[in-house]
């Protein structure tokens, strides 16, 4: 790579800002040649990287991409990004073993056509690293259907064939790589759905770490989850679907299943949505009624309850009582209070979401248990990211400000490292560098997670002070505290009480009702002692700690929220991540209808905006972004200098050949073709040169 580019462009960049003549003469002169060179829309298709289009606006880059998804090329790299189109349709051959050995063994695959290969290949070579090993992270982003969860499937089968040895007597470490790639359709058996948006939607996030040994080799993996969306159990939005289990196991069960697990073959349960195992006590609890009672309210259908005591293996009256009785302490005394029937129904969707989620746990905890390699036997790992992009839907809640708070806390690390790079690239190539400016969401996150005081920590103290909360106050309160941060705004109109955010990637407004409710998400300490006197071994092994807080049960200021538990967890992927090299792969999903091969260009343009694409490709364009070899470019513009150039590389005993450049030496080239540049500006502008002052 040679410098000599930079170095106009550099100069480019000062005199744009210095001078408004020399910017136009430039325009018209050196950067007209160079766009010419650069944009032809007949072959926009061809263009590999982002970067290369200029003038880069969000529509250029959408024109080029579909070019290409129109040529059916569905990766192009965007600077140090890669942009994975989503084809709906499998691709003959793009996946197949002989496409991976042919990156895993190209001396130089970033040669070969952009593929999530590359990125694999990279990592993998990294990993290495060149004094000690590297930890490397494949971070994979994109809305719901975009292709995360195949691509990270990508990265593991291509991870599990080359990281592997010739020798196949080799038993445990060909083990290994099964347990690996089998462990994703028992986690999506139980983590995904089926959406509006994606008949397989991953509804948690997951990191994976794949451990290799000094020979490179996977030898183990472990797997870390983010926020599962434990709400689908007892919640299901019209036309979606609850977790692939339930039907998975309606459809497996044998008659003997069936009977045993209380299974009617005709009947549909009423969190079982569209039909056609501890699990199958949830799914008669979807079928336990209350009764509306003014005062207090039953048991309408005693059969539903006694079907949920006998599967969860716990006494019928204490399993009625633990959803229709409340138990308050007066002092030191516990009194009882009957629930009202809207209560009776939250406190048994919350014992199903608890059960679903530590179930959920301890399934990654028994994946981990079966994979995970002992800290011995390995020395690096690639940690693959598959986690949900940013939402905004018609109505967002928690579930989306800790979604999109997660991207603006890895599109904050994104930017920091990809400008680190660049700047690294620089100073090694011996570029005098100053900084570029860029969108900092820094701002953003402050008004979400910083301290003194957030959206966060003002939830978190409601929840502290335990009060009923009331959305507009909530929000007097927030404007109050808040009032200083750009980054959030009021709409005075609005009927329902809420907030708007201006994240990076687009603003969003969240509705504050039922936000404390769900950041607090109180677990009643009678279900956490009924589930603790279940007779099934697994249940009661699940709650036999009773390390699940539940509300009341330990004095207010030790409940932990939701908020505080994903900014721990998120904290702590984010120094794995600052640990490693990251690569980062934006998926695009191109129609809202997962229709094979179809290109709309506002669903795509609505996404490049949201995953910053155009931002880092302009990231980009703000440094050095075309990077040309001095040699070819002598080659292409050295004709301006002609007798100038064929006597200093005389002189110097180099010349550049007309067939390819023949690699002599840089600095000759490198002033050869600064000579090039102050004729072209000099033509234009008669008393400017390309010195940068
Ligand atoms: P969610 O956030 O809802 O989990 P996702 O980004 O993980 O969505 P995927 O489940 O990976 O989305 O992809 C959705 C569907 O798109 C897949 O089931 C598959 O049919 C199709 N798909 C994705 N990527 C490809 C690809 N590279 N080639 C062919 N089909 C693909
Ligand atoms: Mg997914």
């Amino acid at each position: 790579m040679s410098l000599f580019l930079h170095q106009i462009w550099r100069n480019v960049a000062l005199h744009q800002y210095r001078t408004q003549d020399l910017r136009k003469s430039l325009n018209d002169s050196l950067e007209g040649d160079i766009r010419d060179f650069l944009i032809n829309e007949a072959e926009l298709h061809t263009y590999d990287d982002l970067t290369k289009v200029n003038p880069v606006t969000p529509s250029t880059v959408l024109k080029c991409l579909q070019a290409r998804y129109s040529a059916k090329v569905f990766y192009t790299h965007a600077g140090c990004t890669l942009v994975a189109l989503n084809p709906f349709q499998p691709i003959p051959h793009l996946y197949s073993l002989d496409v991976m050995r042919e990156y895993h063994t190209a001396p130089q695959p970033q040669e070969f056509k952009p593929h999530i290969f590359i990125v694999a290949e990279e990592a993998y070579r990294n990993v290495q690293g060149q004094v000690e090993p590297i930890n490397q992270s494949l971070v994979v982003s994109g809305e719901s259907g975009a292709g995360k969860t195949w691509t990270s499937r990508c990265l593991m089968k291509y991870y599990a064939t080359v990281a592997t040895s010739s020798q196949k007597c080799q038993d445990t470490v060909e083990k290994i790589e099964r347990r690996v790639l089998d462990s994703n359709p028992v986690m999506e058996a139980f983590g995904n759905a089926c959406t509006l948006r994606n008949s397989n939607s991953s509804r948690f996030g997951k990191y994976i770490q794949l451990q290799l040994n000094g020979s490179q080799l996977l030898v183990g993996a472990s797997v870390q989850t983010y926020l599962l969306e434990k709400t689908r159990v007892a919640f299901q939005a019209p036309t979606e679907r609850n977790f692939h289990i339930f039907y998975q196991m309606m459809k497996g069960a044998t008659e003997k299943q069936r009977l045993e697990w209380m299974l009617p073959s005709e009947q549909d349960f009423a969190w079982l949505p569209h039909a056609e195992k501890t699990l199958e006590g949830l799914l008669q609890l979807g079928n336990v009624y209350f009764s509306p009672a003014s005062e207090e309210a039953q048991p309408c259908d005693l059969d539903g309850h006694s079907k949920a005591a006998d599967l969860l293996q716990v006494p019928l009256d204490e399993l009625q009582s633990c959803l229709t009785v409340r138990t308050l302490l007066a002092g030191k005394q516990s009194v009882l209070k009957p629930c009202s029937q809207s209560e009776c129904g939250v406190r048994r969707d919350c014992l199903a979401k608890v059960i679903y989620a530590q179930l959920f746990d301890w399934l990654v905890t028994f994946i981990n248990n079966s994979m995970c390699a002992d800290s011995s036997m390995w020395c690096n790992f690639i940690g693959l990211l598959d986690v949900y992009g940013f939402e905004c839907f018609l109505l967002n809640n928690l579930e989306q400000l800790c979604i999109n708070y997660a991207n603006e806390k890895l599109q904050q690390h994104f930017v920091a490292h990809y400008l680190k790079a660049q700047q690294e690239e620089y100073v090694t190539e011996g570029l005098q560098w100053s900084f570029i400016r860029y969108q900092d969401n820094q701002g953003c996150l402050d008004l979400i997670e910083g301290s003194p005081s957030s959206i966060f920590s003002l939830l978190n103290e409601e929840c502290r002070l335990n009060r009923v909360s009331d959305a507009k106050q909530f929000r007097v309160r927030l404007q109050k505290e808040l009032s200083d941060n750009t980054s959030i705004s009021w709409d005075k109109l609005s009927k329902e009480p809420h907030f708007t955010v201006a994240h990076y990637a687009g603003n969003v407004s969240y509705q504050i009702e039922g936000m404390m409710e769900k950041n607090k998400d109180p677990v009643p300490p009678e279900i956490i002692s009924v589930l603790q006197k279940s007779q099934d071994s697994l249940l009661h092994s699940l709650f036999a700690d009773g390390d699940r807080e539940s509300e009341g049960s330990r004095g207010h200021s030790k409940v932990v929220t939701v908020v505080s538990k994903f900014k721990n967890s998120l904290e702590s992927l984010m120094k794995i991540l600052h640990s490693t090299t990251p690569h980062y792969t934006r998926c695009i999903k191109p129609n809202p209808d997962c229709r094979p091969l179809t290109f709309k260009k506002e669903e795509v343009i609505a996404q490049l905006e949201a995953c910053g694409i155009v931002e880092t490709i302009n990231i980009s364009a703000a440094g050095f972004p075309i990077r040309i070899p001095y040699g070819s470019f002598l080659q292409r513009y050295g004709l301006i200098a002609n007798t100038r150039l064929t006597a200093r590389m005389n002189r110097a005993n180099t010349h550049v050949s007309l067939t390819g450049p023949e690699m002599s030496d840089q600095a000759v080239l490198g002033s050869a073709v600064e000579d090039v540049l102050n004729l072209v500006l000099k033509r234009r502008a008669p008393n400017s040169t390309l010195s940068p002052d």
